[in-house]
């Protein structure tokens, strides 16, 4: 037996206790708990009465399925695990294991829900037009991704090709993207999910919602640009969406609550639930290991109950493993916007990146982007990192 060591201050405390996937030299994946440095096998831990196949797995999607009060519970008996012995075998450093893609990703929606980030590419997009639509204080307007091609954080990132033409160019060409961009997002993991017909409310979102991921979503701007009218993004953005490998339980973000910034209009009733908040997470954006901006998601104008609500008030299901995503998180400040295309002003105002002029991706350039909440008792909550290198177009 052994006792897993914690530094002291580590974003991954006995307070945050992430689950991942992961697997060791060639060995099978199964599930386990992140604490400070060290990834604790729970296929090894939670035996008897209090193990089940769902540790054992590839993925957290049984787990998921459980619902809250087993999320609960397991959450309850990690925590009494490591603050005593637990075996030898259970217990490796998170250096030496190989991290998987966390869920069986089922659907994958992704939000709008900053208002400065929406104000900016309205002005990008639409700079004759207000900035933003008519309807984008009334609901929160999102799209349907490609659940397939979210990856874990390493992967590398093939630069996309496809159709781009720019306003001063009378016909489209084809070719590997010139704006590769990225957007920095929290994302929302389903645990329970929701039968057809029905809808989930507002106040429910805890009984619903597994986790959170830091998410990036990768998006070709001029691929988009073209493309999105009138039916929205498509090429530009389902080549390939990164989320972080572990997923912070709802639970390690009760800390983290903050009220929304304020909605004016008042929502329709649908949209309004009694406890709903906002999350207080700071969010790092590195551009080759230079910082260049952190997206407060605090400033969010829609809530995740308000995402999940919406996504499910036309009766449509939601289910294990849905990850429904944020959009970019941008706050009011320059070096708070969460994608290169509003940092740079649409490329006009580059950027110094270790001393070079930087506009959107080249070919070798990493993306780093790292979270973390408060949580209680002054301590913090990390959500790890997602990280991204971009590859040549093939
Ligand atoms: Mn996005």
């Amino acid at each position: 037996m052994t006792r897993v060591e914690i530094p002291d201050r580590s974003p991954f405390g006995l307070h945050n206790l992430p689950y991942g996937v992961f697997s060791v030299g060639g060995g099978a994946p199964r599930v386990g708990v992140r604490a400070g440095d060290t990834v604790v096998d729970l296929s090894v831990v939670l035996t008897g009465s209090d193990g089940d196949e769902a540790f054992a797995a590839s993925s957290l999607n049984a787990f998921m399925a459980q619902g809250p009060d087993r999320w609960a519970a397991v959450r309850q008996r990690v925590h009494d695990a490591l603050t005593a012995d637990v075996p030898h075998e259970a217990v490796h450093p998170v250096s030496a294991v190989r991290l998987h893609l966390p869920i069986e990703v089922a659907d994958y929606v992704d939000f709008y829900a900053s208002e400065h980030h929406a104000s900016n590419l309205g002005r990008l997009f639409r700079p004759d037009a207000e900035p933003l639509l008519p309807n984008w204080r009334h609901l929160p307007v999102g799209y349907h991704g490609r659940a397939g091609t979210v990856v874990v954080s390493g992967t590398d990132i093939v630069r996309p090709c496809g159709q781009r033409k720019a306003p001063d160019e009378d016909a489209p060409t084809f070719g590997p993207s010139r704006r590769l961009d990225i957007e920095a997002e929290l994302g929302f993991v389903v645990g329970i999910g929701s039968e057809p017909g029905s809808r989930i409310a507002v106040d429910d979102v805890a009984a619903h919602v597994f986790g959170a991921v830091l998410v990036n979503d990768w998006s070709a701007r001029d691929i988009q640009a073209w493309e999105y009218v009138p039916l929205g993004p498509h090429l530009g953005k389902s080549f390939a969406t990164s989320i972080s490998a572990w997923v912070v339980p709802l639970a390690a973000l009760e800390s983290a609550r903050v009220p929304l910034p304020g909605q004016s209009p008042e929502p329709l009733e649908y949209l309004r639930g009694r406890d709903d908040h906002g999350l207080d997470v700071d969010i790092l954006v590195e551009w080759n290991g230079e910082e260049v901006s952190r997206p407060p998601y605090r400033e969010m104008y829609w809530s995740p109950g308000q995402m999940l609500a919406h996504m499910t008030v036309n009766g449509a299901t939601a289910r294990t493993g849905d990850l429904f995503a944020s959009g970019t998180v941008s706050g009011p400040e320059r070096a708070q916007r969460g994608a290169f295309i509003e940092l740079t002003w649409g490329g006009r105002e580059p950027l110094t990146v270790k001393g070079v002029e930087r506009t959107f991706l080249l070919d070798g350039d990493e993306v780093a982007l790292t979270a973390s909440a408060p949580g209680p008792d002054g301590t913090r909550i990390g959500f790890g990192e997602v990280v991204g290198t971009v590859r040549a177009a093939r």
